[in-house]
C-alpha cells in the first residue's frame, strides 16, 4: 500500500501506567441521566440515542496535565457535558448486555463539548447535530484506566467543577441505560470496533464556559480531568 498523501497520526489516548489507546471512532449516547434529559426539555426513559464525533476530536490529556482547549468558533454558549467514556478492547455486533463488560478494556473521564446554541439551531430545523457536536477539539478525554485495575464502574460520583465551583454532580448508578445496556443497544446498530470510545452521557448541571475557564471534571476511580479554555 502506498498513500498517496501523509497520513495523519491516528488518533490516541494515553494509558495509565504507559502505552497509548488508539481511537477508531466516538460514540455518545444523549440524555441518559433523568435530570438532565429533564433539563434538555424531555421525562421518562427513551430509549438510548446515538451521535458521533470523529476520532480526531479528541484532546487527549495526559495524567496530572491541563489540556489546552480553544475557544471553538461559530459559538456563542460552549457547554460543558462531564461524562464517564467506556474505551472498547475487543469489538463485536449484537452483543448481549451480560456479555458486555468482556468487550470494555478500560474507562476515562471525557468532557463531551457542545456548540449549544448550534445544537439548538440544528434541533430546531431537524437538521444533524453535527455541527453542534462533532467539531474539532469537541472531545477533551483523560488516560485511560484498564478495566482489569478499576474492576467495571457501575457506581460512584461523577463531577464537574468551573473555576472551582461546582457545576454538576450525579452518580453513575443514576445511568437510564447503564453501559452494559447502552452496549447492547448500540451494538445492534454498529459492529463495534477495537478502539471505540462510548461517551455515556452528562448528569445535570450542564452550562456555558468561555476562555480563561479552567474546567476539572472527576469520576470516582479515574483521577481528575483538567482542562483550560483559551
Ligand atoms: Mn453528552
Amino acid at each position: 500500500m502506498s498513500f498517496v498523501i501523509t497520513p495523519p497520526r491516528p488518533a490516541a489516548v494515553p494509558v495509565v501506567g504507559g502505552g497509548e489507546f488508539p481511537v477508531t471512532r466516538i460514540y455518545c449516547v444523549g440524555r441518559n441521566y433523568a435530570e438532565h434529559a429533564q433539563e434538555m426539555g424531555f421525562t421518562g426513559r427513551e430509549p438510548p440515542f446515538f451521535f458521533l464525533k470523529p476520532a480526531d476530536a479528541v484532546l487527549a490529556v495526559a495524567d496530572g496535565a491541563t489540556g489546552e482547549m480553544d475557544y471553538p468558533p461559530l459559538t456563542k454558549n460552549l457547554h460543558h457535558e462531564i461524562e464517564l467514556v467506556v474505551a472498547i478492547g475487543t469489538g463485536g455486533r449484537s452483543i448481549a448486555a451480560a456479555d458486555a463488560p468482556k468487550h470494555i478494556w478500560g474507562y476515562a473521564i471525557g468532557l463531551d463539548m457542545t456548540r449549544r446554541d448550534l445544537q439548538g439551531e440544528m434541533k430546531k430545523q431537524g437538521r444533524p447535530w453535527c455541527i453542534g457536536k462533532g467539531f474539532d477539539q469537541s472531545a477533551p478525554i483523560g488516560p485511560v484506566h484498564p478495566i482489569t485495575k478499576t474492576g467495571e464502574l457501575t457506581r460512584g460520583a461523577i463531577t464537574l467543577s468551573v473555576n472551582g465551583a461546582q457545576r454538576q454532580k450525579g452518580d453513575l448508578s443514576e445511568l437510564i441505560w447503564n453501559v452494559n445496556e447502552t452496549i447492547e443497544t448500540l451494538s445492534q446498530a454498529w459492529a463495534l470496533q477495537p478502539g471505540d470510545l462510548i461517551f455515556t452521557g452528562t448528569p445535570a448541571g450542564v452550562g456555558a464556559v468561555v476562555s480563561g475557564d479552567v474546567l476539572e471534571g472527576t469520576v470516582a476511580g479515574l483521577g481528575t480531568l483538567r482542562v483550560a479554555i483559551r
